[in-house]
């Protein structure tokens, strides 16, 4: 989609006058993109209309770059389709906050419970997970497995078949012991079913959630319109959830349910593993979608982190400098983040085979050997770029120092040379980072 849109703008640059004919060209080729991502037809029709309004020939002096401003209002416009402009609801401390999760059968909706659960955890509060489902068989032994992993408390049952008596009796019991967020995992059904609306219903009903979120899997295509509509008829959805982001989506079935429902997205599921569910952002991830990378979501998830140090990096980052410093200080942060694939799978340009290299439990370890290869290092050495390194036998002191061997060593270099050169090239005045954010 990237390519195409790109292309289509590229294409437009040599035209000799960029005329209502020349405009009429490019969206056509934008908005046969955009359909290919999978974004639903009505929607698109309604993007040309709006883009069209907004880039009025006659009105833009000549001086003004015309591309740059269809480019800009093609990115808002799309901007806008996924962020009906709600501010997503929040469970708030000090209160007991109850949450349902609805969706189709293999949506994801027992993986995300967990997801959010333990991003909740992590933030301080008490929570709980109930399985309400009955319905497929061993939904509660999964869910069981999933909140054991993660060490959250969850209730469920092997012998009541009334999905909302488990539900009344879960939550009732989790606020007798004073949980600040519990959350209920409900069935799905292959299809959009009588029963299973009736179902959630009852539910609903019976737990009073303060708020319901909408699980919809992001690859199902232009399906997601339907499906989308179909759960707002019969719940009040308050927020939703796309999973397997990682996958083929594409990014249209996102922009479907926001658009048929009216409601945030507020995470996205980019994986199996439970720390794999990110934040929503709109421009972020319509960037992401067009191909461009997904700096700001690097550099929003770094700046997020409030770390001391991390103002430093990132106006060396921006000056397109790199010292070892700044890469065991971003190490630090992402070792506080989770995985690191995660992280570097913001990276545009970074191969699926580099990040498939990386598992999880293998990177921890690897980074907690690379944090004793810096201690080990002076300050100077700290602040410099690395190529001191060529040296060897400052090399066999630090490996010494931290018992890592030399080899290890330098790969972690050659790691770090690698990144260098991507902060040179994101950096600096006509840097990738100074062109990330095209309204700018
Ligand atoms: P449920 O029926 O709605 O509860 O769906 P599950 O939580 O059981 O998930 C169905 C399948 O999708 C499982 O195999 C999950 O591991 C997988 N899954 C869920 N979320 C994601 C995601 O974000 N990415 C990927 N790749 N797989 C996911
Ligand atoms: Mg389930």
């Amino acid at each position: 989609l990237g390519a195409r849109i790109n292309g289509a703008l590229q294409a437009l640059s040599k035209e000799p006058v960029i005329d209502d004919k020349a405009l009429d060209a490019l969206l056509r080729e934008i908005c046969g993109a955009l359909l290919e991502s999978d974004v639903n037809v009505r929607l698109v029709q309604q993007l040309r209309v709006n883009v069209k309004k907004r880039v009025n020939m006659e009105e833009l002096a000549s001086s003004t770059n015309k591309r740059k401003v269809i480019q800009n209002s093609v990115f808002d416009e799309l901007c806008s389709l996924v962020d009906p402009g709600i501010e997503p609801w929040q469970p708030r401390k000090g209160k007991q906050n109850i949450v349902m999760f609805v969706g189709l059968q293999g949506s994801g909706k027992t993986t995300s419970c967990t997801k959010l659960a333990a991003y909740y955890k992590h933030k301080g509060m008490k929570v709980g997970l109930v399985c309400a489902d009955t319905f497929r068989a061993g939904a509660f032994d999964q869910l069981k497995q999933n909140a054991s992993r993660a060490h959250i408390p969850y209730y469920g049952s092997y012998t009541e078949a009334d999905p909302v008596q488990i539900a009344t009796d879960g939550v009732a019991q989790f606020k007798k012991d004073k949980f600040d967020l519990i959350i209920v995992d409900t069935s799905g059904r292959h299809k959009q079913e009588v029963e299973l609306f009736a179902e959630m219903e009852q539910i609903a009903a019976a737990v009073k959630p303060d708020n319901t979120i909408f699980v919809m899997d992001g690859t199902i295509g232009q399906a997601a319109d339907s499906q989308a509509r179909a759960f707002k008829e019969s719940v009040d959805i308050g927020s939703i959830i796309i999973t397997k982001m990682d996958g083929h989506a594409k990014g249209g079935g996102a922009i479907s349910a926001v658009a048929a429902t009216g409601s945030p997205i507020v995470f996205i599921g980019t994986g199996e593993h439970m720390h794999d569910l990110d934040r929503f952002s709109a421009r972020p991830f319509i960037s992401k979608m067009l191909g461009m990378g997904d700096i700001s979501g690097l550099v929003e998830t770094v700046q997020g982190l409030q770390l001391d140090k991390n103002e430093d990096m990132m106006k060396n980052i921006a000056k397109g400098v790199f010292t070892l410093k700044d890469m065991r200080d971003q190490l630090q942060n992402i070792m506080k983040l989770g995985p690191l694939s995660k992280l570097m799978g913001m990276m545009p340009g970074m191969s699926p085979e580099m990040l498939k290299s990386m598992d999880a439990d293998e990177s921890t370890k690897k980074l907690r050997s690379y944090m004793c290869v810096f201690d080990s290092m002076t300050e100077g050495e700290l602040n410099s770029d690395g190529k001191l390194f060529d040296d060897e036998k400052r090399l066999r002191r630090v490996a010494r120092g931290s018992g890592v061997r030399m080899v290890e060593i330098q790969a972690l270099l050659m790691q770090h040379g690698q990144f260098g050169q991507m902060v040179k090239k994101m950096g600096g005045p006509n840097g990738m980072l100074s062109k990330m954010n095209p309204a700018a």
